[in-house]
């Protein structure tokens, strides 16, 4: 926990596992009404953070930042170098980079306190703009749930009923379209509804879309839009997108299940961004590297759909399984002292 009070900053950085790698995780910025919730949902994010990349196949652990304020009014140069410093105290056990609340321009006031920055913009020796490979990756994940649940994964013909439409979902319909699936999307932002027309996809109102007969329903917006109302309209066989956090309690999963609807688990099918950033450490950023690495996501979920069945348990269940089993390898592997 930090404070600073010549800049204001209140921050705290939870580092939940460095078994793989270092920590890493985005810096959030949000209004918390007490350093208890801000302290609860860094431990929280971090958690999370440990899962993805563990079960992404990336050597890298989970940790977060968050800043306690808020972003649209509190932001200021000299919080943001704070905020550096207090990362470069850590030496490099966490590695921070955008996440709510933050955007590439404070990466870079970020970055002058401390190099333990991912995910800084091309211009600067960064990987930039994460949703590319986030869209590549629930556009491989929903075409391994396809094979899984229609025995091929061929997308043709599909209809992919996407809820918001912004930057990931935006690259994931490409992906969708170059393929001849048929795409219907909803929106809240007149400018994302624009840019999903130009891109013939289907336009619908923003509550029509749980009702919207479908294949695939992909949630692309806010979290815990999987909820005990929404599973009553769904009439999909798959649910598959880019959102965080998706379901809205766990027993949402398994009435997904109960239902014969196959659930992508979220922190799988949208790990594409920190794949991305990953490539970047260590080593020049290299966008062939981050793809075909994303790209594994097809592999990993149809994995994580074989266990699901095999032992009788949810697919989130399953997704963290294999983010578990992986730390315990390689927590085996690291007793061995090497000078
Ligand atoms: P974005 O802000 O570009 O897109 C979100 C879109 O959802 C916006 O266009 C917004 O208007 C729309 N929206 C919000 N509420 C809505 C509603 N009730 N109905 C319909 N549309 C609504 O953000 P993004 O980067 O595309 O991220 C989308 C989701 O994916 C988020 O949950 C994010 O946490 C998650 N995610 C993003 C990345 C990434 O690399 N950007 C990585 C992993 C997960």
């Amino acid at each position: 926990m930090y404070n600073d009070p010549n800049t204001g900053l209140r921050g705290i950085i939870a580092i939940h596992d460095t078994t793989l790698g270092p920590s890493c995780g985005g810096t959030r910025m949000w209004p918390y009404e007490s350093e208890t919730d801000a302290l609860a949902d860094a431990l929280r994010l971090s958690l999370a953070m440990t899962y993805k990349s563990a079960a992404a196949g990336l050597n890298l652990g989970g940790g977060k930042g968050v800043i306690i304020g808020d972003p649209r009014t509190q932001k200021s140069e000299s919080l943001l170098r704070s905020w550096g410093r207090f990362v470069d105290t850590l030496g490099g056990r966490y590695l921070t980079t955008t996440d709510v609340g933050t955007n590439g321009r404070d990466l870079e006031s970020i970055h002058q306190e401390t190099r333990h920055v991912v995910g800084l913009d091309v211009t600067l020796g960064g990987s930039g703009d994460t949703s590319i490979m986030t869209g590549l990756g629930v556009y491989m994940g929903i075409k391994a749930c396809a094979g899984d649940a229609w025995g091929s994964d061929s997308l043709r013909g599909r209809t992919i009923a996407m809820q918001g439409f912004g930057k990931v979902a935006s690259h994931t319909a490409k992906h969708l379209l170059d393929e001849d699936a048929r795409v219907i999307a909803t929106d809240i932002s007149e400018d994302a509804l624009g840019k999903a027309k130009s891109m013939g996809v289907q336009v619908v109102g923003a509550e029509e879309i749980f009702d919207t007969p479908c294949d695939i329903f992909a949630p692309c917006a806010l979290g815990g839009v999987i909820n005990k109302d929404s599973i009553q309209r769904l009439s999909c066989r798959i649910v598959a997108g880019g959102a965080n956090n998706q379901l809205a309690t766990e027993a949402d999963g398994e009435e997904l299940q109960r239902r014969g609807i196959t659930y992508a688990p979220d922190f799988l099918i949208n790990a594409g961004g920190i794949i991305n950033v990953s490539t970047e450490i260590g080593q020049p950023y290299n966008p062939d590297r981050a793809r075909q690495q994303t790209e594994r996501i097809y592999e990993q979920m149809s994995a994580v759909l074989t266990t699901s069945r095999n032992k009788e348990i949810s697919t989130a269940r399953a997704a963290e399984l294999l983010a578990e089993t992986r730390l315990a390898d390689v927590r085996r592997v690291r007793g061995i002292f090497r000078g």
